[in-house]
């Protein structure tokens, strides 16, 4: 898979892209990760992709034509099957929606920033608007992240253990029931016995149901799904 980045802050992924399970994957080779800075396709010195919004307010937009260019270089190089842009009210990131691109060969992402972009960029050249929750960030940076970890950690041999994936929350829809681990007695707080038992058919039994009680008190909402 190929996932290119357009933003204003290319320096604000080092450090996301360079540790753990996202670094593993691009060592591996089972994802490029590219970033693009936007002022590389200003028109001018001064490098600006910003200006005035129409009509007066507060903030500033991010212009058509730094993007456009940016976009249709990328384009000619690269088949996109599909353009994102990141934005407060677009369609929200879940685990279906992760699990669906995740099976694409080549994504691009815009980062929005300052009030948002010019319409028409969106209205013309964008395939798909997400977002990652019903919050206002100050720039698409931190959710392109978030998108491209819950993307990548999902392509087959990225993760060590394949089911491990799997057995996350929202996969089924149901939540992950409780994990423990050494010591079985921290000053008193035991870890359930069924666990200790060497059963594995009864611990899977109790695990499901674990799940299932999490899911009823916590999203009863997925369990109608
Ligand atoms: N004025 C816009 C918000 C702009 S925030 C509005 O009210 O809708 C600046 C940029 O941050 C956006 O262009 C978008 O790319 C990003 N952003 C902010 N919140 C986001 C969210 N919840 N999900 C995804 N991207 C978000």
């Amino acid at each position: 898979m190929q996932i290119d980045i357009i933003t204003l802050f290319p320096e604000m992924f080092e450090g996301a892209f360079s540790y753990s399970i996202l670094k593993r994957a691009q060592t591996k080779g089972h994802v490029v990760i590219r970033l693009h800075n936007l002022r590389d396709w200003s028109f001018n010195k001064h490098k600006t992709v910003d200006d005035y919004p129409y009509g007066g307010g507060a903030g500033m937009v991010m212009m058509v034509e730094p993007v456009v260019r940016c976009l249709e270089e990328l384009r000619s190089k690269t088949t996109y099957d599909e353009v994102i842009y990141l934005s407060p009210d677009g369609e929200m990131l879940n685990q279906p929606l992760a699990n669906q691109l995740s099976t694409r060969q080549n994504l691009l992402i815009l980062c929005g920033h300052y009030k948002g972009i010019d319409e028409r960029i969106r209205t013309h050249f964008i395939t798909r608007e997400v977002s990652i929750g019903d919050y206002v960030l100050s720039g698409g940076e931190m959710a392109a992240v978030v998108l491209t970890d819950t993307i990548v950690r999902l392509i087959p041999g990225v993760l060590n253990d394949e089911t491990s994936a799997l057995s996350d929350s929202y996969q089924d829809n149901l939540l992950s029931p409780p994990v423990y681990t050494r010591p079985a007695d921290f000053r008193g707080l035991k870890v359930p016995d069924i666990l200790l038992s060497g059963n594995d058919k009864e611990i899977a039994k109790w695990r499901y149901e674990q799940s299932v009680e999490r899911t009823k008190q916590r999203r009863p909402g997925l369990l109608s799904k």
